[in-house]
Protein backbone atom coordinates (compact mmCIF):
# COMPACT_ATOMS: atom_id res chain seq x y z
CA UNK A 1 0.00 0.00 0.00
CA UNK A 2 2.47 2.70 -0.97
CA UNK A 3 2.63 4.93 -4.34
CA UNK A 4 -0.30 3.82 -5.93
CA UNK A 5 -4.00 5.28 -6.29
CA UNK A 6 -2.70 8.11 -7.53
CA UNK A 7 -5.87 10.47 -9.16
CA UNK A 8 -5.78 9.79 -12.73
CA UNK A 9 -7.00 13.14 -13.08
CA UNK A 10 -3.94 15.04 -11.87
CA UNK A 11 -1.56 15.72 -14.93
CA UNK A 12 2.04 15.93 -14.00
CA UNK A 13 4.52 18.36 -16.08
CA UNK A 14 8.11 18.25 -15.49
CA UNK A 15 8.96 21.13 -13.35
CA UNK A 16 12.02 23.10 -14.72
CA UNK A 17 14.34 25.07 -11.84
CA UNK A 18 17.52 26.26 -11.53
CA UNK A 19 19.57 23.36 -9.43
CA UNK A 20 19.80 25.39 -5.90
CA UNK A 21 16.08 25.55 -6.38
CA UNK A 22 15.94 22.00 -6.65
CA UNK A 23 18.15 21.44 -3.51
CA UNK A 24 15.64 23.70 -1.43
CA UNK A 25 13.05 21.71 -2.76
CA UNK A 26 14.73 18.62 -1.67
CA UNK A 27 15.54 20.11 1.74
CA UNK A 28 12.23 21.17 2.23
CA UNK A 29 9.85 18.08 1.08
CA UNK A 30 12.30 15.16 1.83
CA UNK A 31 10.43 14.31 5.46
CA UNK A 32 13.17 11.14 5.94
CA UNK A 33 16.75 12.82 4.52
CA UNK A 34 18.86 15.46 5.06
CA UNK A 35 20.20 17.08 1.27
CA UNK A 36 23.60 19.07 1.87
CA UNK A 37 23.51 18.89 -1.84
CA UNK A 38 22.48 17.75 -5.27
CA UNK A 39 25.48 15.64 -5.84
CA UNK A 40 24.31 13.48 -2.75
CA UNK A 41 23.46 9.68 -3.82
CA UNK A 42 20.83 8.03 -3.18
CA UNK A 43 19.84 4.14 -3.47
CA UNK A 44 15.95 3.36 -4.29
CA UNK A 45 15.05 0.08 -3.10
CA UNK A 46 12.13 -0.23 -5.27
CA UNK A 47 14.55 -0.07 -8.27
CA UNK A 48 17.89 -0.89 -7.27
CA UNK A 49 19.68 1.70 -8.09
CA UNK A 50 21.73 4.52 -7.67
CA UNK A 51 21.30 8.17 -8.32
CA UNK A 52 22.54 11.63 -7.66
CA UNK A 53 19.65 14.35 -6.33
CA UNK A 54 20.56 16.09 -10.02
CA UNK A 55 18.80 13.16 -11.51
CA UNK A 56 15.89 13.65 -9.24
CA UNK A 57 12.65 13.97 -11.92
CA UNK A 58 10.79 16.71 -10.62
CA UNK A 59 7.04 16.80 -11.68
CA UNK A 60 4.65 19.33 -10.68
CA UNK A 61 0.90 19.05 -11.15
CA UNK A 62 -1.95 21.32 -11.90
CA UNK A 63 -2.24 22.75 -8.37
CA UNK A 64 1.74 23.40 -8.87
CA UNK A 65 2.32 21.15 -6.07
CA UNK A 66 5.94 19.40 -7.19
CA UNK A 67 6.42 15.59 -7.06
CA UNK A 68 9.74 13.73 -6.77
CA UNK A 69 10.12 10.80 -8.68
CA UNK A 70 13.38 8.22 -8.75
CA UNK A 71 14.98 8.74 -11.48
CA UNK A 72 15.03 5.58 -13.33
CA UNK A 73 12.36 4.87 -16.04
CA UNK A 74 9.07 3.41 -14.93
CA UNK A 75 10.37 3.83 -11.53
CA UNK A 76 7.83 5.62 -9.69
CA UNK A 77 10.39 5.50 -6.06
CA UNK A 78 9.99 8.60 -3.72
CA UNK A 79 11.58 9.93 -0.54
CA UNK A 80 10.26 6.67 1.93
CA UNK A 81 12.11 4.35 -0.81
CA UNK A 82 15.80 6.29 -0.85
CA UNK A 83 18.49 5.27 1.64
CA UNK A 84 22.03 6.76 1.93
CA UNK A 85 23.98 4.82 -0.44
CA UNK A 86 26.33 4.18 2.96
CA UNK A 87 24.26 1.03 3.85
CA UNK A 88 24.74 -0.63 0.84
CA UNK A 89 28.48 -0.23 0.10
ZN1 LIG B 1 13.81 3.75 -8.22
Amino acid sequence: MNGEGESASAELHPFLTTFGRKLKLLQAHDPLKQWWSLDEMRFCVKCQHLFLGRDIRFLEDDSQVVHFHCPTFDCDGGFADWEYPELHL
